[in-house]
């Protein structure tokens, strides 16, 4: 090498450091992340090399070490890998593939898509670069595993650089840089240890912080990263105590998560990652999951929604994909096939292991459900495909507080009704229909939001001839044997006394006779009133003017005494037995829904009524 070399760093475009440093604005925190990674490659090169016998093995521990040296200015990052010869800093520095890079950003210049610029670093090998994001100088000192002679290499922002002979001794590459008077906030210890906790966590060689203060102690040094984190581990050696802590750790979560999901996909999809089913606090906590991405121990992204589909977000996790470049854009990872893959391979393991729970451990998959259920549910609804996967884990839930799975439930109804699965919605309010079920030996399901409700066609279409029914809908299985003889007189008498010229009555006969009456509203007539409901809820419209209340049937329960009294008295007392039809409609009413304001004032008075008579 002559004494001194200088030169410009080859690009075809007047100059790309205001480029970089103009588009890569949002994302300066990541130059750290460019430089530690380059240290812990070179580590890691010069590791194979020693495997293959291709270089000398010394017994010095590999490390990296950032310092912080706030009184000149510099970070500096350090490592005791591969090193640099004079000609690969030339090569592998100095002209960067650059061509390819300059024809990028004229592509898109114009595109203003923000994130596909950014993808610039990485793909053209402009890593190092980024370090001028927050400098204006940088200097490298670098010393060759093969012994030749050191290189002090020196750039600044302008592109202009200097090489020259250096003493340096050790084999490796120090990266000196020497920070803006603008980007003065990265001297900071507290910011440059978020910075490394962020990207560097699970960086494979181990790293340490030097903060440039006086140490206080003499406690021994540790490193700032877990070089082998848990995700390289085989799943079959990881405990539920390490996957707790690993959760914890990574997402700052102190509450256990419900359960994970360790996948291992090989070729051709090489990727590893533990997903998480994180557990919530209440129904109303906000469903915020998380999934970070890394490339080979280094962190990439931590709001990668497109890599799993948008109906399992509210898992929390990590995915290392060695395949996929370091910079990776949106843009890209929406029109990616091997991404879609991915994707593909993580709803499959996600759905092997609800399946392999319910299967292998159904008393903790019972417990899970309460927490579980509207995400899975959900994610049935929205892919077909899912729902195949998991249906035979879909639980229901009992009003008794037991689960069985659809096909346990439909199994076990067999005797009693075919392909029918009952439901209650508010087993508080429909607590007179569910008794009488239960009397019946008819297990009733709780479907209590919603989307559960909504849940009830999706089972229909995707399993035929079956009928979910509400338990106010259908009351046939409550019904005894024979044909019951219309009493249109005593009909006649509860339409009139119910004021409701829309109500239908009919009389049946029930097995059991201590109810009088039940409403009884069409399965149709419910579903549109629980549509409404979620319209009123989007659009906020208020109850009392909904003109879609669905028309409703009173069974009158011909085997119940109270309405035998009721139909010998039309003749002899008519306004008796008026009064008594009043009542026993507004029971059922109130055994069915919500008062009505007006209804309630009514009930009130006419029971105080009834109350003075009985008192006089
Ligand atoms: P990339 O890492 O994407 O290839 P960089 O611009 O970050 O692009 O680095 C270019 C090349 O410079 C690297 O591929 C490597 O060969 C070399 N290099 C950078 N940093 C180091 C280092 N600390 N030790 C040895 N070689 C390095």
């Amino acid at each position: 090498m002559p004494e001194k070399e200088k030169g410009g760093i080859s690009v075809n475009t007047e100059n790309i450091f205001p480029v970089i440093k103009k588009w890569l604005y949002s994302e300066k925190d990541i130059f750290l992340r460019e430089i530690v990674s380059n240290a812990t490659d070179a580590v890691t090169k010069l590791k194979r090399l020693q495997s293959l016998n291709e270089a000398e093995t010394d017994e010095k521990p590999f490390r990296v070490d950032v310092r912080l040296d706030k009184t000149a200015g510099t970070v500096t990052v350090e490592d005791n890998g591969i090193g640099m010869t004079a000609e690969e800093v030339k090569k592998y520095i100095c002209s960067i593939a650059l061509s390819g890079a300059v024809d990028f950003i004229e592509k898109y210049e114009s595109s203003g898509d923000d994130a596909a610029k950014s993808g610039i670093i990485g793909h053209f090998g402009l890593g190092f670069y980024s370090a001028f994001m927050v400098s204006d100088t940088v200097e490298v000192f670098t010393r060759s595993y093969t012994g030749a002679p050191a290189v002090h290499f020196t750039c600044t922002s302008d592109g202009d650089y200097e090489m020259e002979e250096d003493d340096r001794q050790g084999r490796g590459t120090e990266v000196v840089l020497h920070i803006t008077d603008d980007e003065r906030a990265y001297l900071d210890a507290g910011k440059l240890r978020g910075m490394l906790d962020k990207y560097c966590a699970f960086m494979p060689v181990e790293i340490y912080f030097d903060d440039g203060e006086e140490k206080k102690n003499d406690a021994p040094e540790k490193p700032v990263n877990d070089t082998a984190p848990l995700w390289q581990k085989p799943a079959a050696d990881c405990t539920d105590e390490e996957y707790r802590a690993f959760y914890q750790k990574v997402f700052r979560d102190y509450r256990e998560p419900l359960f994970q999901i360790h996948i291992n996909a090989d070729y051709p999809l090489n990727f590893k990652g533990i997903l998480y089913f994180p557990r919530r606090a209440n129904d109303y906590e906000p469903i915020d999951g998380q999934i970070k991405l890394y490339y080979n121990q280094v962190f990439v992204a931590d709001d990668i929604k497109e890599i799993i589909p948008d109906y399992l977000l509210m898992l929390k996790g990590v995915l290392d994909c060695p395949d996929l470049p370091l910079n990776v854009s949106r843009s890209y990872l929406q029109t990616n096939t091997y991404v879609s893959k991915v994707s593909a391979h993580i709803v499959k393991k996600v759905a092997d292991k609800l399946c392999s729970l319910c299967k292998n451990e159904r008393e903790r998959y019972e417990k899970v459900w309460g927490d579980i259920k509207t995400f899975v549910e959900y994610a049935a609804m929205r892919d077909e495909k899912f729902y195949d996967k998991v249906k035979e884990a879909l639980l229901l839930r009992l009003t008794d507080g037991r689960c069985l799975t659809v096909d346990e439930y439909l199994e076990k109804a067999k005797e009693k009704h075919e392909n029918k699965i009952y439901y209650a919605t508010d087993p508080a309010l429909q607590a007179q229909y569910i008794e009488l079920y239960k009397a019946e030996g008819i297990d009733v399901v709780l479907f209590d939001s919603l989307l559960e409700t909504q849940f009830t066609g999706v089972l229909e279409t995707r399993r035929e001839g079956l009928k979910c029914l509400s338990v106010d809908a259908d009351v046939s299985a409550l019904k005894g044997e024979g044909e019951t003889a219309e009493n249109a007189a005593l009909c006649e008498l509860f339409k009139a006394a119910a004021g409701n010229d829309k109500l239908t009555v009919k009389t049946d006969a029930f097995k059991d006779g201590s109810v009088p009456a039940v409403l009884n509203v069409s399965e149709e007539g419910r579903r549109m009133e629980d549509m409404m409901k979620m319209y009123r809820l989007s659009t906020g419209k208020d109850e009392e003017s909904d003109p879609f209340a669905p028309e409703a049937t009173l069974i009158l329960n011909a085997a119940s005494p109270l309405i035998g009294k009721i139909g010998g008295m039309i003749e002899t007392d008519r306004p008796r037995a008026e009064k008594l039809a009043a009542h026993v409609y507004q029971l059922a009413v109130l055994a069915h829904r919500r008062f009505s304001a007006e209804e309630m004032q009514k009930f009130l008075g006419d029971s105080y009524s009834l109350l003075s008579e009985l008192a006089d």
